[in-house]
């Protein structure tokens, strides 16, 4: 049987928002490559070689997920929320730029339900004017490149999701980036801390740029900065559709 490679987002937790292709791809794979946590949420079975790996090897593994596929493997590769939104697919199709012989390999990108969504939704619509995303880890950029970046998002007055915002390695960086926010005159705005969405972990809480402390977040929190419109409607918090 011809190989194929399929690079799958499952979502931000809960089994519930993964989409039913991507249920059919893993039900159908003999090989599973991934993050061990994100490769722990597929159930194992007969037939199916599970193979986790640590993070920062994305590289390797997209290689190893490419040569098992090339020698006839149903092969597919797991990301949390969305394959394409700072994970894996990326490390695929670099892999495969290193790697020519391989570029004729079937190889399919099924998209997942990405954390600023699934935050989004339970805080109300903070997404729902213009937004953008950028991820707060400074292991492949500069720190230097991410305070230009949340400089100028914060002058074009766009809506922040933020990935990435803290982790053991790097305890200083989400400081800094509130720090930058705060000299860009955002003290007012909106912030959502949304932890561990869909899963029994889950917490919301929604302050002001001023009233947050680095401590807020960690590596399973995804925080959204509202624009300069965002506001509170009772419980909720939500992007009026207009600019003024
Ligand atoms: N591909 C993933 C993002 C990977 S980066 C996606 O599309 O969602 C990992 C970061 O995603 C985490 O540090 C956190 O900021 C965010 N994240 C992933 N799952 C989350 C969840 N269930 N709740 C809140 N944030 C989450």
């Amino acid at each position: 049987m011809t190989g194929s490679l399929t690079i799958v987002g499952l979502g931000p937790g809960s089994e519930a928002m993964v989409t039913p292709e991507v249920s059919a791809a893993l039900a159908s794979a003999t090989d599973i490559l991934g993050y061990a946590p994100y490769v722990a949420r597929v159930p194992p079975r007969a037939g199916l070689t599970l193979h986790p790996s640590d993070n920062r090897e994305e590289l390797a593994r997209a290689s190893e997920a490419l040569r098992l596929a090339a020698d006839g493997g149903q092969v597919v590769v797991v990301s949390s929320g969305d394959p394409g939104v700072f994970a894996m697919a990326s490390a695929v199709f670099e892999a495969l730029e290193q790697a020519p012989q391989w570029q004729a390999l079937p190889i399919r990108v099924l998209p997942g339900i990405t954390a600023m969504l699934a935050a989004s939704a339970r805080a109300g619509a903070p997404l729902g004017h213009d937004f953008c995303a950028i991820n707060l880890s400074d292991n492949l950029k500069p720190w230097a490149v991410i305070e230009k970046r949340l400089r100028l998002a914060a002058e074009a007055d766009f809506s922040i999701a933020m990935y990435n915002p803290r982790s053991a390695s790097r305890p200083e960086g989400f400081g800094r980036a509130l720090a930058t926010l705060k000299e860009a005159g955002c003290g007012d705005r909106l912030l959502i801390f949304a932890r561990a969405v869909s899963t029994a972990e889950e917490k919301i809480e929604t302050v002001t740029l001023n009233e947050a402390t680095s401590e807020m977040a960690d590596m399973r929190t995804l925080v959204i900065v509202g624009n300069s419109q965002t506001r509170r409607v009772g419980r909720w918090v939500y992007a009026p559709r207009r600019a003024e």
